[in-house]
């Protein structure tokens, strides 16, 4: 392994460097930065993020800028405002001991008159997100035609967003002549096209294997049944005590559900997503680097900007459409050296999708079998005693107390106080564990003996086979596959119409079931209620519904006759019914509001 001195990295720049840490060059470093010191024109680097490469492009560039000419000489093009923050940070912490050198930022979201007035200053490198950078070119007030430096980094993920066009534009600004690198963690055929486009005979150097994820990634996956991938995820979190990661949602609308149940169950979780304000998703980003937050529910894109190291895991709470997501998602654990897991909870039919990643990253997924109540409570209580014996003491500040302490303390024995302080920190845990049903694998399904509970099927067919009811007169009885087990109450049934059918829809009575519910509408609305809902998603679980046996109401009765796969199911009339008028309380709309995200208004009339 070479030094930074035998890299050719200048002293001033190693003095820096030396002070943040940085004793030996990572991979990325040892394979770029020769090239971009030397003659070499154009490099093209498949490296994921974490993996050193701010350090690989960023001590080259600032080593070949002349500081006496105050004009910009180097661009780097980032995806978002955070990375672009982070960049500038690193360079100005590696130029330490260059005077004069400045780096200016430019971003949206904040002023761009002041950016402006540093631009008019002068400045050596611009780091830049494409958007802004348009702006201040359309302004003619960024001069680029003296850059002899461009970086694309995240390449892959500034396509992704959709800032082709701008690149385009942007790259036409700057000389030919200028030697540019492009940084990406996977290699999509656009990018190969821009690096055609663009590059002349570049330099490809892949750290790890094309496409592949980190190598001290662990990345394994626990198949469920959908309606149990939240209790799931509250199982593995609750296994792992010291856990700090992400959980990655598919939307806005699940990351924000997800979040609120964690907290309601007592978790030490936020959300991120993009129907947060600036302020509000700085204030999470910040609460997390700093570890008071420890595990993050956020959408890929929102958590895109977020750039922490000391991840131990992320958490696919189910897996995304693209594998390039998946790649991205595991990549933020396992960063800088450390090992990481990238966990997937899976319901059976995503099994393929996860083979199929298998292949693109080259390597195994380890089958994970959900903790068991007893294995988590005894995982929480290793923790707790580890944390005991190394807890710091500071005896001056309690010794003063220590004395009375003791003398109430007196009259038991130390096993006696042992049981008390475990006690303490785990009756709730207990209690819950003790109740709980083990999740049922949909793989041993068969194998299962525990005669203690009725099996979930058996439960759902006595409550389906109990009772009976017909729709209002002039209604539709319709049936959705979601019930209690979902955390679904009258209002987040409500939300979900009113969500996924684009016109206004009354509702009539409602009756939430423990595994299913039934809910009436006009008959004129049914099938348009039915197309607009069937296949659509609710905590990864996809949504059926129909109309239920009896489902008209009086009147025609002819929702009866079209109805091909009709359940023959009918309702218990004695848990979870309201009538509509009782949901038209300004308490009741707070709620429904509270639950389903921002702005969310009942429809019903
Ligand atoms: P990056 O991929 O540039 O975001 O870097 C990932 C992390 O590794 C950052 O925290 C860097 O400060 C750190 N880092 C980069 N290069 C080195 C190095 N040569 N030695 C130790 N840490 C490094």
């Amino acid at each position: 392994m070479k030094t930074f001195e035998e890299l050719g990295v200048a002293a001033n720049i190693r003095k820096a460097i030396e002070e943040m840490g940085y004793e030996n060059p990572m991979p990325v470093q040892e394979e770029v930065i020769p090239y971009l010191l030397g003659d070499i024109t154009d490099v093209i680097a498949l490296a994921q993020t974490g993996t050193g490469k701010t350090a690989a492009f960023g001590l080259p560039v600032l080593q070949k800028i002349e500081i006496k000419e105050n004009v910009p000489q180097a661009l780097i093009l980032c995806p978002t405002r955070e990375l672009c923050l982070q960049i500038a940070g690193d360079l100005s912490d590696y130029s330490k001991y260059i005077d004069n050198l400045r780096v200016l930022p430019v971003y949206g979201g904040s002023s761009i008159e002041s950016q402006i007035k540093s631009l008019k200053r002068g400045v050596q490198i611009i780091v830049a997100t494409p958007g802004r950078l348009i702006d201040l070119i359309n302004r003619k007030t960024v001069d680029l035609t003296n850059v002899k430096y461009v970086v694309l980094d995240e390449a892959d993920e500034m396509l992704n967003m959709g800032f082709t066009e701008s690149i385009d534009e942007i790259l036409s600004k700057v000389p030919e002549s200028r030697q540019m690198l492009l940084f990406s963690a996977t290699m999509p055929k656009e990018i190969a096209k821009i690096t055609k486009k663009y590059m002349q005979k570049p330099k490809e150097i892949t750290i790890g294997k094309k496409n592949e994820g980190t190598s001290t990634v662990k990345h394994v996956y626990y198949m469920v049944h959908a309606r149990d991938k939240y209790l799931a995820l509250k199982r593995i979190a609750d296994y792992y005590p010291n856990i700090y990661g992400i959980i990655f949602c598919r939307t806005r609308r699940e990351t924000q559900e997800i979040a609120d149940k964690l907290i309601q169950d007592g978790y030490n979780a936020d959300s991120l997503h993009g129907d947060l304000s600036q302020a509000q998703r700085d204030y999470v980003m910040q609460k997390f680097r700093v570890r008071n937050l420890q595990l993050l529910v956020a959408t890929d894109v929102a958590a895109r900007g977020l750039d922490v190291d000391s991840l131990t895991h992320v958490i696919n709470y189910g897996l995304p459409d693209d594998i390039e997501s998946y790649t991205h998602r595991s990549g933020r654990t396992g960063r800088a050296g450390k090992t990481g897991t990238s966990i997937s909870i899976v319901h059976v039919k995503e099994k393929g999708k996860v083979r199929e990643i298998e292949k693109i990253i080259n390597k195994k997924f380890e089958q994970g079998g959900i903790p068991s109540g007893e294995a988590i409570c005894e995982k929480q209580l290793f923790n707790l005693v580890d944390r005991i014996e190394k807890v710091k003491v500071n005896e001056d500040e309690i010794s003063n107390l220590l004395p009375s302490v003791y003398r109430k303390l007196d009259w038991l024995e130390k096993e006696d106080i042992i049981k008390r302080v475990v006690a303490l920190e785990f009756n709730r845990l207990i209690d819950y564990y003790r109740d709980a049903q083990e999740i049922e694998s949909p793989s041993d399904r068969s194998s299962r003996d525990d005669k203690s509970y009725p099996r979930r099927k058996d439960r759902e067919r006595s409550d389906r086979s109990s009772g009976g009811r017909t729709a209002e007169r002039g209604y539709s009885r319709l049936f959705i596959n979601v019930g209690r087990t979902d955390n679904v109450n009258p209002a987040t049934l409500m939300g979900l119409v009113n969500d996924y059918v684009p016109e206004k829809v009354s509702i009539g009575r409602i009756d939430i079931m423990q595994n299913f519910s039934f809910f009436e509408v006009p008959e004129r609305d049914a099938q348009k209620v039915i197309k607009s809902m069937s296949k659509q998603e609710q905590n990864g679980r996809r949504l059926s519904v129909e109309i239920a046996q009896g489902g008209s109401g009086g009147g025609s009765g002819k929702d009866r006759g079209g109805d091909k796969g009709r359940k023959n199911f009918s309702t218990r009339s004695d848990i979870g019914t309201r009538r509509s008028s009782d949901y038209n309380s300004p308490k009741h709309s707070d709620k429904s509001k509270g639950r389903g995200g921002k702005g969310r208004k009942p429809k019903y009339s």
